[in-house]
């Protein structure tokens, strides 16, 4: 625009048009396409052009909260959840894109928080649950500047990592915390459990209510074969990287922090994206068979003291409540269900 431009040729002015029109729409998608994601939370993935070296960059600020909220958590137990989720979506990586493979990252310790798990599937879809969502508030001091203590919360423990590719038993991997600020964990088991090189960045950042503000980080991971000369680009960018915090709170965007690890002369792509959202899959179907496994006799109990049988999601709080005739219906249904081919179908009733 305001560049003065030698006319075309005669013939070819109807093909400029169309070109400069394409271009436009170009604009308008790219223009929407932000407006879309402003909000929303996302990872991205970037590579250099001619290096086998991947990095990701996740921005995962209202899953953060989500969670807050479902769990009621207490701040510092925001700040655990947070680095746990944003952790959990890198690591999400290691599964396939757009299929219901789940990764699992599990970290427990001796510390006041328990344990907190977070799962994540290929589709972006992030739970979790914390063991004690009250824990107080730990804050350190690093270079005169008040830090939450997430080691404190946690204490010494092991980071496990649960990858569920749906080819019948799970992948666990185990390695020992070494820090207990999650980010440094995660690039540890990277090392050890699947022997990739990496680097990791997570941050979360509370306002003064204790509420999530920002939460997202990045990795890089490296799949050998890296120039020296790459690698040492990269490293110095990570260096001058500022906390992903405070990147998140200026308003950068995940693209935007991938393109500051991978600067310009290594001819950064960014390769694709996946929308992230904190999503409970629990359903009727799911909780009728817990309730047609439980013991008659603690069924029996239930009903003796109460009126409902209720089951809560732990990662969703949602409770599903069943009478003593629906509990019945629902196990003598999982009985005949159970029985092998004979059954006749004049005697099955679906209810909808
Ligand atoms: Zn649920």
């Amino acid at each position: 625009m305001g560049k003065e431009e030698k006319r075309p040729p005669e013939g070819e002015r109807e093909e400029t048009a169309f070109y400069d029109w394409r271009k436009k729409i170009d604009e308008q998608v790219k223009r929407d396409l932000k407006d879309y994601f402003q909000d929303r939370d996302y990872v991205v993935m970037a590579v250099p052009k001619e290096e086998p070296l991947r990095v990701w960059a996740v921005k995962a600020t209202n899953t953060a909260r989500t969670a807050q909220r479902v769990h009621r958590l207490s701040p510092m137990a925001a700040a655990v959840m947070g680095r746990a989720i944003v952790g959990a979506i890198l690591l999400s990586s290691l599964i396939k894109h757009g299929t219901d493979q789940k990764v699992g990252l599990k970290i427990e310790g001796d510390g006041p928080i328990g344990y907190v798990y977070v799962e994540v599937d290929g589709k972006g879809r992030v739970r979790g649950l914390v063991k004690n969502p009250d824990v107080p508030l730990f804050t350190k001091e690093v270079n005169g500047k008040t830090k939450l203590d997430i080691a404190r919360a946690i204490g010494n423990g092991t980071l496990t990592v649960i990858k569920d590719l749906g080819m019948g038993k799970p992948y666990v991997g185990v390695v020992p915390l070494v820090s207990g600020e999650i980010a440094e964990d995660i690039a540890y088991y990277l090392a050890q459990s699947e022997q990739i090189p990496s680097a990791v960045g997570i941050g979360v950042k509370l306002d003064e209510k204790g509420e999530v503000k920002v939460a997202g980080g990045w990795m890089v991971q490296e799949m050998g074969g890296t120039s020296e000369k790459a690698l040492q680009v990269i490293e110095d960018a990570v260096k001058k990287l500022p906390p992903v915090s405070d990147l998140l709170e200026q308003g950068k965007r995940p693209e935007d922090i991938a393109l500051m690890i991978i600067p310009e002369e290594l001819n950064p792509h960014l390769l694709g994206l996946k929308e992230i959202e904190y999503y409970c899959p629990c359903d009727e179907k799911i909780v009728e068979g817990v309730v047609a496994g439980l013991p008659q006799e603690e069924v029996d109990k239930i009903f003796e003291e109460n009126q409902f049988l209720e089951v809560t999601c732990h990662f969703c709080g949602k409770v599903y409540r069943y009478t003593r005739e629906q509990v019945e219906e629902i196990r003598s249904r999982a009985r005949e269900e159970e029985k092998p081919s004979d059954r006749k179908e004049e005697g099955d009733k679906e209810n909808s």
